[in-house]
């Protein structure tokens, strides 16, 4: 059994900043090569300085997972840049926070693109890359907010597109069982991310931290060791699964 990513060629979506730039640094720690993804590849810099001075290898690569024609371009260019596509975390998403009764169609539609279609069509070209390849390992990331409906927090289509994360995820596990690629999800908990400065949110964050078990929130490696887990193939015989890493939060 090992917990090793040694070799193995991965993509991070979102990898700029928060919990995606956590994870980017975590799988090169583990050994493999990391394409990091974000809509501006200059966004990207600090990740790539980052894993460079930590002996890890990277490259970046712009990608608005919005667009439905530019995954497979996308996972294209890494593989011809690294190699054979293996590992892959969808971690790109945007918070949300309107009342029900006030979400215009723009805001609705805006959550969903990224947050579930953008990962949608991010899994297809990793799918097909893998099939290709033999087999792989897919993380989404969803939420708590996926699984239970935040207190004091408006925010019905995030909550509504982070459970289509989970079932996708399960459902494509299933699909794709036969082919060797697993795919399962993260949960996290409230993280310490520029997502937790927007300011609707920003005054909750001491709440946040006492509703919650471990009377902290997250800090973004705390959210990265658990999906290098998940790739790695100590994670062998675990597909379709939706991990909480929340310090506790939905056990009350
Ligand atoms: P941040 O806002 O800190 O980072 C979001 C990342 O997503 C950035 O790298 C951003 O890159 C990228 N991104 C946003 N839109 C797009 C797009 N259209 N195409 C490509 N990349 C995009 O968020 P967090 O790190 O906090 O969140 C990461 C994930 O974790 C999200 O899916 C979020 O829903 C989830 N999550 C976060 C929690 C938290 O408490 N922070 C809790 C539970 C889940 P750029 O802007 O440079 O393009």
């Amino acid at each position: 059994m090992s917990f090793s990513l040694e070799g193995k060629v991965a993509l991070v979506t979102g990898a700029s900043k928060g919990i995606g730039q956590a994870i980017a640094r975590a799988l090169a720690d583990a050994g493999a090569l990391v394409a990091c993804t974000a809509r501006s590849r200059s966004s990207l810099d600090e990740t790539l300085r980052l894993i460079s001075d930590e002996g890890g290898i990277a490259i970046p690569v712009e990608w608005d997972v919005r667009d439905p024609h530019a995954a497979q371009p996308a996972v294209d260019l890494v593989e011809r840049e690294l190699g054979p596509l293996a590992l892959a975390v969808n971690n790109a998403g945007i918070g949300a926070g309107t009342p029900a009764l006030d979400i215009t169609p723009d805001q609705w539609r805006s959550v969903y693109e990224t947050n579930v279609d953008g990962l949608f069509w991010s899994c297809q070209a990793e799918g097909r890359a893998m099939i290709a390849n033999g087999g792989g390992a897919i993380v989404n990331i969803a939420s708590i907010s996926g699984s239970i409906a935040n207190r004091n927090l408006t925010q019905a289509q995030y909550n509504s597109g982070k459970a289509a994360v989970i079932h996708l995820t399960k459902s494509l596990a299933v699909e794709w069982a036969p082919v060797g690629i697993r795919v399962n999800s993260v949960s996290p908990g409230y993280t310490r991310t520029p997502m937790n400065e927007r300011p609707e949110v920003a005054d909750l964050v001491a709440e946040f931290a006492d509703t919650t078990p471990l009377g902290r929130l997250a800090e973004p490696g705390e959210i990265a060791g658990p999906v290098t887990f998940l790739l790695s193939p100590a994670a062998s015989y675990i597909t379709g699964a939706d991990l909480l890493v929340d310090g506790g939060y939905c056990c009350w």
